[in-house]
């Protein structure tokens, strides 16, 4: 099998947010936390969200979480997606709080086999040698 070059689409680096593609290329997740509301939040950026205090650190999530809501897609939204078809978006409430859009993975894409509020737990692909993505799996 040849390697094909990677054609979906790839987070834009920013300096807010490097710290927290250099962890999941370590396979860790890391969110932004706080120290003002002590909220943690996603996606990264240096002011909080809920307060909008410059006080924020980061913080180590536990890749835990359960599932809000899912879709099943079955047409490829680019052609780069149609090998993949079916496969499920998802928003997973994690374990610190936020609410974070992803993957989940490592499941059948089929409403029997999900539902909301499963518990689910991170998972790493490494889609280039740059950038790894975060996705999630029914916790085993
Ligand atoms: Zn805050």
């Amino acid at each position: 099998m040849t390697q094909q070059p990677y054609s979906k689409p790839l987070p834009t680096p920013q300096p807010e947010s490097d710290f927290y593609w250099e962890k999941t290329k370590e396979h860790e997740l890391w969110l932004r936390s706080c120290n003002d509301c002590n909220q943690a939040y996603f996606y990264p950026r240096d002011i909080c969200p809920i307060c909008f205090s410059r006080d924020t650190t980061w913080v180590q999530a536990s890749g835990k979480g359960t599932l809000h809501t899912f879709a099943i897609v079955h047409r490829a939204p680019t052609p780069a997606f149609r090998d993949d078809a079916p496969f499920v978006v998802a928003i997973v409430d994690l374990e610190e709080g936020p609410r974070m859009p992803t993957n989940l993975v490592e499941v059948e894409p089929d409403p029997s086999a999900i539902h909301v509020g499963m518990p689910v737990e991170v998972v790493f692909e490494d889609v280039t040698e740059e950038i790894t993505l975060p996705k999630f799996k029914p916790a085993g």
